[in-house]
């Protein structure tokens, strides 16, 4: 059987506009599900260390969850994901000035952002893959950000189990951008991620305020709760950081590979289970969140809480408009925003 992607629909936004939901089913019959409304991945079938297929991601069985309020249920964030201090940014000489909507500061691009807007979908299917690809077309001006910004995200899963994301833009105007996807993971399909072993290659990462703007310092995980370095398990010292702010891990890590080229940068084993999932990217950061403020949800035949699933969100560092130190996330007319993420399933 080779790779397949199938139609189905989804259900209607209240302005009858219809979502479709499609399924993405490789050779061996391990799927992911994925919603046109806000590129959301509502499923995510993979199998444990006996062949059975499970659920790894957190979510909803219906449109009408989806459109009322969660923290980003898998969904694709932009134009900026993250934070932007107090939604404000200078770009050549122009102050803009951005919706709050987390605290005192711009998270997850806005009010609308890309997670609830409905995204054209093209399919396509070769050997060993199936490929879903969305398009969405965000206006001068949207959520206040500056340029119309064509942008494309082209989700890949292939028989190899690999979940691939391309990101693709251009704009014509200069505006920032940072995309990524907020997938929930629960490799076990359920409890809480402290039984979670992870490995996160990033020797470094960008310490909060008390409204987790980065201060701008580039910072030694050494002989703190954030050396992931060798493989550790999520609840091991997480205990450190249950105090306010962050509650939890909600941090960017700085990857250690700055090449722009694709390379692993987390990688995930649950014992139980025997499921690992590898994440490769050729963003230069990774914020890990793990659920600290998820309250009680109910979801897929399950209920959601507060640690019952990690964040891997590949992107470049929170707040990077107001940071010269961080690497850039401005795209300028004529050039082109490309960039790959790649979340590989296996059994360990
Ligand atoms: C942020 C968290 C936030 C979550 C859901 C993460 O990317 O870092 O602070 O609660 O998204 O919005």
């Amino acid at each position: 059987m080779a790779a397949r992607i199938t139609k189905s629909n989804f259900g209607k936004l209240p302005d009858g506009t219809a979502v479709e939901q499609y399924t993405l089913t490789n050779a061996s019959g391990a799927f992911c599900k994925i919603i046109t409304y806000g590129g959301i991945i509502t499923e995510l079938q993979v199998p444990d260390k006996n062949g059975k297929l499970g659920d790894v991601v957190v979510g909803f069985d219906n449109l009408e969850q989806y459109l009322g309020s969660h923290p980003y249920f898998g969904a694709i964030t932009g134009r900026f994901a993250n934070r932007i201090a107090k939604g404000k940014f200078t770009l050549d000489g122009k102050a803009y000035s951005l919706a709050i909507n987390n605290g005192p500061n711009a998270l997850h691009g806005g009010l609308k952002g890309f997670d609830k807007v409905v995204w054209k979908a093209t399919t396509s299917e070769s050997k060993d893959s199936a490929t879903l690809k969305l398009d969405y077309t965000s206006a001068d001006g949207e959520e206040g950000f500056p340029g119309t910004l064509k942008v494309a995200v082209t989700y890949t899963f292939t028989d190899k189990n690999e979940l691939r994301i391309d990101y693709d833009a251009v704009t014509d105007k200069a505006t920032p951008i940072n995309l990524t996807n907020h997938s929930y993971f629960n490799l076990a399909g359920s409890g809480d991620v402290f039984g979670h072993e992870l490995m996160l290659a990033a020797e470094n990462f960008t310490p909060t305020d008390d409204t987790l703007i980065p201060t701008g310092e580039i910072k030694s995980v050494k002989g703190t709760p954030f050396d992931f370095t060798k493989p550790k398990l999520i609840g091991k010292e997480i205990d450190q950081l249950f105090g306010q702010p962050h509650k939890g891990y909600d941090h960017n890590f700085v990857l250690d590979n700055q090449s722009k080229k694709l390379a692993l940068a987390a990688r995930v084993v649950e014992p139980k289970s025997g499921r690992v999932m590898e994440v490769l990217t050729e963003e230069p950061g990774v914020q890990l969140y793990t659920a600290n403020f998820l309250s009680e949800t109910h979801g897929k035949r399950k209920t959601y809480g507060q640690y019952s699933a990690l964040c891997l969100e590949t992107q470049h560092y929170p707040d990077s408009v107001n940071h010269s130190n961080f690497p850039s996330t401005i795209l300028r007319p004529g050039e082109k925003y490309q960039t790959t993420t790649v979340y590989r399933f296996a059994v360990g």
